[in-house]
């Protein structure tokens, strides 16, 4: 076991760092303030290859795999939260598109999301009436000739007011239950797709969070991703990698808070001797640290073509309480300090909310975890 990076590892994350430094981390304020999209940071992340991290040079990608993938994501959301999860969807989608699609396909959408031509990309599986049980989808696609007709509506899907293409998971066959789902690439200029409310969130304000409505959207059949009945695979083998995304971005944010708080606690000499504070400064660090190296093994374990799913959960469930531990910690540490916006932590602590619910609740993360051990018993 190597616990060392290598020389590349280490130049991605050198790279991400200064990337983060330079273009994402003097915006990241006013982002969250004003809800402003970041579009400037999404560019500077394509000129570096950060937004097709995971696929083949030939489609634009640079193919870097997971373990880079998470050491550029914990950079990029130390720095701006909101930025990282516009980066982790695009990276996610162009990586299904490359899993499942045809050559057409790749070539047609994944150099131009690499590229931000194409500004993002979106994933489009939750709606009003499933949520982690997303089997229970309702939109629909219906076949008419060499078009598919989809109906239905999606909520709080990032950056769906933005994406140049959605991936969209619709039911072909409702009486098939999560085998009867399809997924589609759907462009945002096909007639009857239309965006509705923006969420007005209380973290990663920068991200854009929407509702897609889908009103008879006319797709091509060369539009649909993988077989007719796959989609439901489609949507979870993606989320699993998904799922060291979100660990990672939670890293990224639990240490920018853990190190503004030992920053502000080294500047204050009668606060570094108590040891209560020592304590949770030391306790956060360990925590970060256990989480870092669970992401790391799902990484490595995915870049591997091991099979993955149950130690990405692992790795999400608990980098991600941890790092939500870690906000709370340093708020506590620094006082009414970190209530103002003299310091990150309050955004921090606001951005890192969410990432114990989306890509799969925690408590869906013990689900697969448990189903998994159960299974290997
Ligand atoms: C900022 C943000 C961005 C998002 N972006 C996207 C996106 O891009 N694309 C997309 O498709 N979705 C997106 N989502 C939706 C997200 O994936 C869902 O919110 C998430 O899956 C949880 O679903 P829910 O909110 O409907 O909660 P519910 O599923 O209604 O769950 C409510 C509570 O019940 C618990 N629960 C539910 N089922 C079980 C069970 N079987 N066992 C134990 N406990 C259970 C949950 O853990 C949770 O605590 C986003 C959400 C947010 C907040």
């Amino acid at each position: 076991m190597d616990l060392e990076l290598t020389e590349v590892q280490t130049r991605v994350r050198e790279t991400a760092k200064k990337i983060a430094e330079a273009e994402i981390a003097p915006r990241a304020r006013d982002a969250d303030r004003g809800a402003l999209f970041p579009r400037d940071q999404i560019r500077a992340l394509a000129k570096e290859g950060f937004l097709a991290m995971l696929v083949p040079e030939r489609f634009g990608g640079t193919d870097l795999g997971s373990v880079n993938y998470s050491l550029a994501m914990s950079e990029i959301a130390y720095a701006c939260a909101s930025t990282a999860v516009t980066m982790a969807v695009t990276n996610m989608v162009c990586d299904a598109i490359c899993a499942w699609g045809n050559d057409a396909q790749k070539e047609k959408y994944v150099p131009r999301l690499a590229s931000a031509e194409l500004l993002a990309g979106s994933f489009a599986l939750s709606e009003p009436g499933a949520g982690s049980d997303a089997a229970a989808l309702m939109a629909t696609a219906v076949r008419d000739g060499d078009r598919y007709r989809l109906d239905g509506s999606k909520c709080w899907i990032t950056s769906g007011d933005v994406a140049g293409v959605i991936l969209v998971m619709a039911k072909t066959d409702p009486a098939a239950g999560s085998r009867g789902i399809s997924t589609f690439l759907v462009e945002p200029s096909m007639p009857g797709f239309s965006v509705g409310r923006h969420e007005e969130k209380m973290g990663l304000r920068g991200s854009s969070t929407v509702t897609i409505n889908l009103d008879d959207v006319s797709v091509p059949v060369e539009n649909r991703l993988g077989e007719e009945g796959v989609g439901f695979k489609v949507a979870m083998r993606a989320l699993d990698g998904g799922r060291i995304g979100i660990g990672s971005q939670a890293l990224g944010i639990g240490r920018a808070a853990l190190e503004a708080a030992t920053k502000y606690v080294q500047a204050d000499e009668a606060l570094a001797k108590k040891q209560s504070i020592q304590w949770k400064l030391a306790d956060t660090a360990t925590e970060l640290d256990a989480a870092r190296l669970l992401v790391l093994r799902a990484a490595t374990m995915k870049d591997a073509q091991i099979p993955f799913g149950k130690e990405a959960s692992m790795a999400k469930v608990f980098a991600t309480e941890a790092a939500n531990r870690a906000t709370h910690a340093a708020l506590e540490i620094c006082g009414e300090a970190a209530l103002s916006d003299a310091l990150p932590i309050e955004r921090n602590l606001r951005d890192v909310r969410v990432t114990t619910i989306y890509e799969g609740t925690s408590e869906i993360q013990r689900f697969v975890i448990a189903r998994n051990l159960l299974a290997e018993a």
